[in-house]
């Protein structure tokens, strides 16, 4: 059974409904149909503002904790996102005491540290090209002791609860979102974003390599689009995929409603390592709900090098029944 009683995981589920209900706010305003293409500024400021209060949260609960967050406050400073941090200010200090520029950046730099023995990792918006576009992103926070990830909160904000817990296959539908949470031996669950009952996800229970959903990501700079298309003919998938941006993958994943999800090197970036905080929480809301996380040659990830998986390549997560097959699939197209 879910004990959300502990201070760690209330921390988890508090801090991700927080963040999230403050993103959303800022999509709401900020990204409007008159927005041009290269105008960041609103995940500039979504992304900032978000981790600046997870950094202020931690602050007042557990105080003595590291956190590998993926922004830090360097760009902001510079007088050209003057308006930037006036905004971020104003957002913050909405749910947090004693918003200033200097405060609000020091909340934010909460988040340079590097892995240890205990930490905790965010990433404040995940999936920013989908914020963007107003699709799926998801703000992403767990806690990390002795390499091992405990707890893992995914706030979703445009990820439908009725899409996850019911048959219904409309992710987009206007209406709740979703907040999972997953806790080291208590099982992954999902609740609406804004508050709610809990129901357990369970993983999809798929063993045929080609009734595989596979989770895609929607940019394919983030990928390698020709070795999917190498791995589906191998695999011989004949399953339609689903394609979203963010961390929202794994918590579709975790409701058997995808079946694989590979992040596989971009040919253009050979070297390519995945960030903490784009796996921490991700990868416990897979394993509780059932499923297995590896990188593309079956290592268990490892969460202890930096700030990066830097013993790691790629990642598979699956519903476990199709990990092995998947692997070899992977093998044979030299992944
Ligand atoms: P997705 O939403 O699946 O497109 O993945 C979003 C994440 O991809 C972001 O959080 C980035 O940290 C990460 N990312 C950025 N560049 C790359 C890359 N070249 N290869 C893999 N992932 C990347
Ligand atoms: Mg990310």
């Amino acid at each position: 059974m879910l004990n959300t009683n502990t201070p760690e995981v209330r921390f988890a589920l508090e801090t991700a409904r927080a963040a999230s209900k403050l993103v959303a706010e800022v999509q709401a305003q900020m990204v409007t149909s008159a927005l041009t293409k290269d105008d960041k500024s609103p995940v500039t400021v979504a992304d900032y503002s978000a981790q600046a209060l997870v950094g202020y949260l931690l602050d007042r609960t557990f105080p003595n904790d590291p956190l590998v967050g993926e922004e830090d406050s360097a760009s902001l400073r510079d007088d050209k996102n003057r308006q930037s941090l006036e905004k971020i200010v104003r957002f913050v200090g909405k749910y947090a005491d004693g918003a200033t520029n200097d405060t609000v950046c020091k909340w934010i730099d909460r988040g340079s540290a590097e892995s240890g023995k205990r930490y905790w990792t965010v990433d404040p918006i995940d999936g920013t090209k989908g914020f963007l576009r107003g699709d799926q992103y998801a703000i992403a926070l767990a806690l990390v002791t002795n390499g091992q990830v405990q707890v893992g909160a995914l706030g979703c904000p445009n990820l439908n609860i009725q899409y996850l817990l019911s048959d219904d296959n409309t992710a987009f539908k206007p209406g709740s979102g979703s907040i999972v949470l997953a806790v080291r031996g208590q099982g992954t669950w999902a609740a609406p974003l804004n508050g709610g009952d809990f129901a357990r996800l369970k993983v999809s229970t798929r063993k045929d390599p080609s009734q595989a959903r596979m989770l895609r990501s929607l940019e394919e700079a983030h990928t390698n689009v020709g070795q999917i298309g190498e791995l589906v003919t191998t695999l011989n998938v004949q399953a339609d995929p689903v394609g979203m941006d963010s961390q929202a993958k794994y918590a579709v994943l975790a409701a058997g409603k995808g079946d694989v999800l590979v992040r596989l090197i971009s040919a253009k970036m050979p070297d390519y390592k995945e960030k903490i905080w784009d796996q921490g929480a991700g990868s416990i809301v897979v394993e509780e709900a059932g499923g297995r996380i590896t990188d593309l040659h079956g290592r268990a990830l490892d969460f202890t090098a930096g700030r990066t998986l830097a013993q790691n390549r790629g990642i598979l997560a699956s519903n476990g029944a199709l990990h092995e097959a998947v692997l070899k699939g992977l093998a044979t197209i030299g992944a």
